[in-house]
């Protein structure tokens, strides 16, 4: 099972989506991305949004 998250599920106007093979690896893709919005790493108070908002494909 793959697992895949949105950026717009966070209520974002992006269109970025990535996946990957489980947890630790798709956060590190987010981690990267959420450069391009800014930030140097991901704030804590979104973490539990962005694990909610993980899904399964
Ligand atoms: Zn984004």
């Amino acid at each position: 099972m793959a697992k895949s998250f949105k950026c717009s599920d966070l209520g974002i106007s992006c269109g970025w989506s990535t996946t990957a093979n489980n947890d630790t690896e798709l956060l590190k893709k987010i981690a990267q991305h959420a450069e391009q919005h800014g930030f140097t790493e991901i704030p804590f108070e979104w973490e539990a949004k962005i694990k909610a908002s993980i899904k399964e494909v």
